[in-house]
């Protein structure tokens, strides 16, 4: 191993792989370490959503575009949260990003019209938004041949489960890192640039109450989120902020009420896809939002402001039989079982026998269903203005599945100048530091919302910028543009 390295780069996942592939066709000597036995990182669990302007496969289309146009979008959805310098950042570089990708080999998964203005988030007001066909697998597949490329090269050299433990400084600036091979066996590694790109925090709980105290954690994500680069940043007095700024995704089943990391979707609840004909209740009992509402956001907000981020979607035998079926990945003779085995579903003859399973007060849930069933038969619901009322709930058994507002990311991270340096807690970057990925906090580039693709292209975005020009070392080849 080297004495020092141009360019430690800590995580090999969706950031750290393009840091480390830039930087070694830069010439630079790069060490890429990550704590888990495979690449990719996140990219083995993302839908691989992303969201450019001005894009080649736009333009191929006809369709036109401007960075500006998606600036101004995503300011106008997440009401003016989108990190002023940061944001323009990643987004004026996201079609060469994005190109990057479909020039070495990333197709627009078929059949879906790619790209397409929104999809499960609000959507923008023009066609930028495209993924492969395989999510963040396509990426991977498309970045993984070009990393072993310069590690054929001798450029970068990887070390798998190899985390690290510190960061190492000298008169305040960071000279390498602490590792722990898997065996425990501890190492210092020196080197002239270190690249945080360790992810976000979603996947360790006390962080979680820490930074964002103020939601109850259920996620579905990497275990290696654990925000162990943003821990060892704070320690050398790094900026860490943006935990507040959370907003749920609607919503998910936990599948163990223990393991605040057992959360899956798999019911369909966006009406987009398939039009409710369950309401949703609250631990109240009480309903708490137009469940057909069209903007996401409206019903992400409305559930985040549930005593618990909980909610009951409730509904009756006659639905369970007649509706279009809801589960996403299970078939409709299977599902019907988890009423008898799954810790989430509930299943009783009465309505106020299954409000006394759920745990809720059974003449709320008695008072909001038969008002529902009121307004199924009026054809008009006054409370909320749904409009899907396709049958009341009146046929027994009754049944009710839990659900929770949950996450695939986390929202606060470390602060980052607009050269993508780690600033301390009085702004100043803290020399030979830098960042990328979602160790900057999904909410740098979201604010309390989701901007459709706002957080893995921006990662590649910023980890090939690092590779490409922020990083600095003797020797350093200018990037060809
Ligand atoms: C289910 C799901 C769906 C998503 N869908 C989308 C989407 O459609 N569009 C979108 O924009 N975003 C999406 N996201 C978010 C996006 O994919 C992530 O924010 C992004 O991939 C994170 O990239 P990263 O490089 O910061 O982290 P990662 O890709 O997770 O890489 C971090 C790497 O660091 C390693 N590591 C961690 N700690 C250490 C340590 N101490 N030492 C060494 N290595 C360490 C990890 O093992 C990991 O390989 C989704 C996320 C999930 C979970």
């Amino acid at each position: 191993m080297s004495d020092e390295w141009d360019v430690i780069v800590v995580g090999a996942g969706t950031a750290g792989i393009p840091t480390a592939i830039f930087a070694g066709q830069r010439g630079a000597n790069v060490l890429l370490i990550d704590a888990d036995n495979r690449i990719g990182g996140t990219l083995h669990w993302s839908t691989g959503q992303m969201t450019a302007a001005g894009t080649k496969l736009q333009k191929k289309l006809g369709i036109v575009d401007d960075p500006e146009w998606h600036i101004d979008d995503c300011q106008r959805i997440s009401g003016g949260e989108l990190h002023p310098t940061l944001g323009r950042l990643a987004i004026e570089n996201a079609a060469d990003s994005f190109d990057w990708l479909t020039d070495n080999g990333l197709e627009p998964a078929p059949g879906l019209d790619m790209p397409v203005a929104g999809w499960g988030h609000e959507p923008h007001r023009t066609r930028r938004y495209a993924w492969g066909e395989n999510g963040g697998i396509s990426v991977l597949e498309v970045m993984e041949p070009l990393l072993d490329h310069e590690i054929g090269r001798g450029t970068v050299t990887l070390s798998l489960e190899t985390k690290m433990t510190k960061i190492l400084t000298e008169n305040g600036a960071v000279v390498g890192i602490e590792v722990e091979a898997r065996d425990g066996t501890k190492a210092e590694v020196h080197g002239k640039n270190v690249v945080l790109t360790t992810g976000g925090y979603a996947a360790n709980p006390e962080l979680w109450k820490e930074l964002t105290p103020q939601y109850p954690l259920r996620s579905y994500c990497n275990p290696y989120s654990r925000g162990e680069g943003l821990i060892a940043a704070r320690e050398i007095g790094a900026r860490v902020n943006g935990g507040e700024k959370f907003l749920c995704s609607f919503a998910a089943v936990m599948q163990d009420p223990d393991d605040p990391l057992s959360a899956r979707g798999g019911v369909k609840l966006n009406p987009s896809f398939r039009p409710p004909w369950e309401i949703f209740v609250n631990r109240a009992g009480k309903r708490f939002v137009r469940e057909d509402h069209p903007s996401v956001d409206h019903r992400e907000h409305a559930l985040l402001e549930q005593d618990g981020m909980e909610m009951f979607i409730v509904f009756d035998e006659g639905i369970r039989q007649n509706s279009p079926h809801f589960h996403a990945e299970i078939e409709r003779e299977h599902a019907v079982k988890l009423f008898d085995t799954h810790p989430s579903y509930f299943k009783a003859d009465t309505i106020a026998e299954l409000a006394g399973k759920m745990g809720v007060d059974a003449a709320s849930l008695e008072a909001s269903i038969t008002s529902y069933n009121a307004a199924v038969e009026a054809g008009k619901d006054a409370e909320f203005g749904r409009e899907s009322l396709p049958r009341p709930i009146d046929t027994g058994p009754y049944l009710a599945i839990h659900a929770v507002g949950f996450t695939v990311l986390s929202p606060g991270g470390l602060d980052l100048d607009d050269d993508l340096r780690v600033v301390d807690n009085d702004g100043k970057p803290i020399p030979n530091l830098y960042a990328s990925g979602e160790v900057l906090g999904k909410a740098r580039l979201s604010g309390k919302t989701y901007l459709s693709g706002m957080s893995l292209l921006p990662a590649v975005t910023f980890g090939r910028l690092l590779g490409q020009k922020l990083l600095k070392w003797e020797g350093a080849r200018e990037a060809a543009e």
